[in-house]
């Protein structure tokens, strides 16, 4: 698809922040463009849990998911955690956490596992704006109120103009570092790295299998059975190797769980940030808004639901921004306050259930 000169709405990322914000924008009659770096559907780094919530939050705005975006076995039903080496592990049923539990009538409580690539092209292909890949941001400026993009389409600069910007562009934010670049400053980057393998393990299929044992990760390490393969993620303070903590994961998968590893299949590795577990949130100004986990938006370890649910409260603040002519962030602020409140309760629930908070550990 080719870019026009000119846009309403400019989103970065095709993220479910992305594509909550392009949904609430459709229908509206304003041109709407999503932007996104790589070819689609693109690799995003998860376990692609669609959490009780999530799932009826994708059902009353987008749904029913097709059966192309599932993947193997369809239904999780919850973490089970390994507290410590040694300890017995026991089960957290995703109620325990989900903010939307009681209210998901009929939807159960099972998370779904999806694939993250399709579910997230999917999502962004229910709405009408304009879905453009391999579509760097670089930068942007103001230019008499309208912000003026810089993107780098299939290795060619292209500027378009906006009136109103959104990044949805992930932890690591082109979008809130060029706009606020001492913000990143006060924030701590928490590398993520995974391995994905052709395996045996002694692990039940359909729970997220949780380790907190300081020896093999710096927060959590998880194990997941998803499409007939294992996944294997740990997560370390940026001052830590993680890939250390990988190896002493997997060592103890191995002795410890039965992992006997036929084929390492890929691996990928991600930068996260410390943003919601501190409460330090970064939502934009005037016109220019931040969703998904470039603002800091993340229940725990759920963010699907999370970046949906403040990329449809952008989308619907740029809807009254149109109408009343005051700057989107105004209400913006207002629409995502209930989100902000909901992952620092999942937050508590999270630490209340594993007896400290997993997600302020300090340095070993
Ligand atoms: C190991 C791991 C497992 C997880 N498991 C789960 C889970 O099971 N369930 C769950 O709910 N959450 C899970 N999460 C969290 C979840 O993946 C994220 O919170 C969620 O993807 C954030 O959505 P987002 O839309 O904010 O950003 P993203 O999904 O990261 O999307 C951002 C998009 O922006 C694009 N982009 C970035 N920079 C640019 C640029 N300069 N120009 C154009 N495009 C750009 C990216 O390519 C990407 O497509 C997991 C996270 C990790 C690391």
């Amino acid at each position: 698809m080719d870019l026009r000169d000119s846009y309403d709405v400019v989103i970065v990322g095709s993220g479910p922040a992305g594509a909550g914000a392009a949904r609430a924008l459709t229908g509206s009659g304003l041109r709407v463009l999503i932007a996104e770096r790589f070819e689609l559907p693109r690799f995003k780094m998860c376990s692609g849990i669609v959490f009780p919530s999530g799932r009826k939050f994708i059902a009353d705005h987008f749904g029913d998911i097709p059966g192309k975006v599932m993947s193997s076995p369809e239904l999780v039903r919850g973490n089970r955690i390994y507290p410590s080496i040694g300890a017995p592990s026991f089960d957290a049923p995703f109620a325990i956490f989900d903010a939307a539990f009681d209210a998901a009538e009929g939807l159960g409580a099972e998370g779904l596992n999806t694939s993250r690539s399709e579910l997230d092209y999917w999502l962004c292909a229910q709405s009408d704006a304009d879905l453009v890949d391999s579509c760097r941001f670089d930068d942007f400026e103001l230019d008499d109120r309208e912000y003026v993009v810089q993107l780098q389409h299939r290795d060619r600069p292209v500027s378009v103009r906006t009136k109103f910007l959104i990044g949805a562009d992930g932890a690591i934010s082109q979008v809130r570092m060029t706009a606020f670049p001492d913000f990143d400053k006060g924030i701590a980057r928490i590398p993520n790295y995974e391995e994905f393998y052709l395996a045996d393990i002694d692990l039940e299929p359909g729970w997220l299998h949780i380790f907190l044992d300081r020896s093999i990760t710096g927060y959590f390490a998880t194990a997941f059975h998803d499409d007939g393969k294992i996944q294997v993620v740990t997560g370390a303070h940026r001052q830590e190797p993680v890939r250390e903590y990988f190896e002493a994961f997997r060592s103890h998968l191995e002795a410890k769980h039965g992992l006997v590893v036929k084929e390492t299949l890929c691996s990928h590795g991600i930068g996260l940030t410390d943003m919601s577990a501190q409460k330090n949130y970064c939502l934009g100004s005037d016109n220019l808004l931040l969703a998904g986990e470039a603002g800091g938006f993340l229940r725990g370890g759920e963010g699907i639901t999370s970046s949906l649910t403040s990329g449809k409260a952008a989308g619907e603040a740029i809807l009254e921004s149109v109408a009343s002519g005051k700057p989107a962030i105004e209400r913006f602020r207002e629409l995502a306050s209930e989100e902000l409140q909901t992952c620092e309760m999942v937050h508590e629930r999270i630490s209340n259930a594993m007896g400290f908070n997993v997600f302020k550990r300090p340095l070993r």
